[in-house]
């Protein structure tokens, strides 16, 4: 029987954080092995081929800033990077650096085990291949797991169907067919106009109207990637203490301190500059105060109006029944113009509820769509669903629901009690999912190398979160949510849009620069809130840290 491999550490996936964690832990000296369920790098933008997938972050600070010399020598065109571009610099980034050798493609983890005896985990794949490891850190990504709806009748369907999270490698052949599209999220609003530029026709089924905030998408002046790239340390420097991973300026302004005509004025200002200038650029009490809240809510219902043709649709793709940006506000490039052609139109499940999917088509309470295509752009199990699909069982065989039965409860968002050696990026209690990602992956990626290297150079084997640290973090996280407007919304940040997911805020909405601050300060008091077990525990518990 072939024996089975055992490593220092197993990186769970490799997106932005697999590739950065592998890196990372083989540059410290750990013996590492990546594991990744699709055929490639990519992660998220491995599967999310869908036409019109492109990120939300601008290209000049979506990537590494651990590369100086390749940042340098990257290509930026566009003021947003397309998913074929990311995917191929995340293959650039991988084979520069030599990893693609300690990943093993192809193998979906289906089973984490931890021994108690010999403090290791046993990571098992779908595909038979099984390996022990001291560490696992999973690299899952916070919107991976994708949430299909069960929807009666979906298996009798004549024709195709699709979904926007996994997207087939080869051309969708849609050109003259008639399709239909559920969900209006940021994948939705990025898939529509492509579709209905191929399509016959397209319908629309929107559940809940987005307040879309237009990109503002195009070329990149080659002049200002000039200048980017001239302080990119500077900027690199910048950024890594801001809230959101995105050096641009914060609104100084309550809208109560402008008249209508100035609060008109800003509005209009940062919806021209689009994207992240309109999220984050309005008013210092937008997602704070309902009465300001109201102000941007009011502008971008008046832009539908002025965009939109047909009066019924615009109201129609009104958002009305809960605050601007407490659902995920989706960055759209003519997602409100696209309702303008003739071969698209918008059906309000709120008045029209889907009953059921026949062989022809979408059948809603008045009357049947016929459709050749369906495509799903329907969401993720958010922050908790890539985590529990792995598998994974802790001390005593508990499962995370077991853990979690109140929503997930972690320290920092890294680590969870009866877990131990257990570290996961971007996991609930973190703020990644509300930052320009990969600075936030950074800074965990970075921040778990140098524990696993205290742990290491103390001889301890066994890391583990204290209850309490747990309970506190989780409590700070709902906390910092309980003074915005966020946790008001049916949205994926509360897990509301999976059926029985318990109603919690999920990431840390305090900022990267103060949690980076708050992680910086555990690591400088030599890790408060984590137990260590071996040789040096009892020194370690001396210094103030529990034991196991
Ligand atoms: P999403 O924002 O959760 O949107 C899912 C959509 O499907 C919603 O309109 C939802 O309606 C609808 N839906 C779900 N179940 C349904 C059902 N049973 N019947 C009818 N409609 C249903 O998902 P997403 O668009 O994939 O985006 C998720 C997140 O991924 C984004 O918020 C963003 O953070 C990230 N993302 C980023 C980018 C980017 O950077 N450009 C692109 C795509 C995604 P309700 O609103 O009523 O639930």
């Amino acid at each position: 029987m072939a024996e089975i491999p055992d490593f220092d550490a197993i990186v769970i996936g490799a997106g932005f954080a697999g590739i950065y964690m592998v890196y990372r832990l083989r540059e410290s000296g750990f013996a590492v092995r990546g594991l990744e369920a699709g055929g490639g790098v990519g992660g998220t933008w491995y599967w999310n081929r869908y036409p019109g997938a492109r990120c939300d972050s601008e290209s000049m600070y979506y990537s590494f800033s651990f590369l100086p010399d390749f940042e340098q020598e990257w290509t930026l065109e566009e003021r947003y990077p397309t998913q074929p571009v990311i995917l191929s610099y995340l293959q650039t980034v991988a084979e520069r650096l030599d990893l693609l050798k300690d990943f093993r493609f192809g193998t979906r983890v289906t089973s984490v085990a931890w021994d108690d005896p010999s403090a290791r985990w046993t990571v098992r794949s779908e595909d038979g291949y099984e390996a022990t490891a001291r560490f696992v850190i999973t690299a899952v990504g916070a919107l991976s797991a994708a949430n299909l709806p069960a929807i009666a009748g979906a298996d009798t369907f004549a024709g195709e169907q699709y979904s926007t999270a996994s997207w087939p490698h080869q051309p969708v052949p849609l050109v003259g067919k008639r399709v239909g599209l559920i969900g209006t999220g940021s994948s939705g609003v990025q898939v529509l106009p492509e579709l209905a530029k191929q399509a016959g026709a397209v319908t629309v089924f929107q559940r809940t109207a987005q307040f879309v905030t237009p990109a503002q998408a195009g070329p990149l002046d080659p002049q200002m990637v000039s200048m980017w790239k001239a302080n990119y340390q500077e900027i690199r420097r910048r950024t890594k203490f801001t809230a959101g991973g995105i050096p641009i300026p914060s609104p100084t302004r309550s809208a109560f301190e402008l008249s209508e005509h100035e609060r008109r004025a800003v509005c209009e200002e940062a919806w021209r500059r689009g994207g992240i200038w309109f999220l984050a650029g309005t008013f210092t009490d937008a997602v704070t105060d309902l009465e300001a809240n109201k102000v941007v809510a009011d502008f971008v219902r008046s832009k539908i109006d002025e965009i939109v043709d047909d009066p019924e649709t615009a109201d129609k793709l009104k958002p009305r029944t809960y605050p601007w940006g407490t659902k995920r506000v989706p960055i759209g490039s003519n997602f409100y113009e696209t309702f303008n052609r003739p071969n698209v139109r918008l059906v309000d499940l709120r008045a029209d509820p889907i009953e059921a999917i026949t062989v022809r088509g979408i059948k809603t309470a008045s009357s049947e769509h016929e459709l050749e295509v369906i495509v799903y752009a329907t969401g993720f199990d958010a922050l908790t669903g890539a985590l529990t699909r792995l598998g994974v069982r802790g001390t005593g065989g508990a499962t995370l629901p077991d853990a979690w039965p109140d929503g997930p409860r972690t320290y920092l968002g890294l680590s969870v009690p009866g877990f131990p050696n257990l570290f996961t990026i971007t996991g609930p209690g973190s703020p990644g999912v509300v930052t320009n990602v990969p600075v936030a992956i950074e800074q965990h990626v970075e921040w778990i190398d140098e524990l696993l290297c205290f742990a290491r150079a103390r001889g301890a084997t066994t890391i583990e979160a204290m209850d309490d640290a747990a309970t506190a973090w989780s409590r700070h996280v709902q906390e910092v949510a309980s003074q915005t407007l966020y946790p008001t919304a049916d949205s994926w940040y509360m897990g509301a849009n999976i059926p029985g997911k318990p109603r919690v805020f999920l990431p840390y909405i305090g900022g990267l620069d103060v949690y980076r601050r708050k992680c910086d300060g555990v690591a400088a008091g030599g890790y408060p809130g984590y137990c260590f077990d071996g040789a040096d525990a009892p020194a370690l518990q001396e210094a103030g840290h529990g034991a196991r």
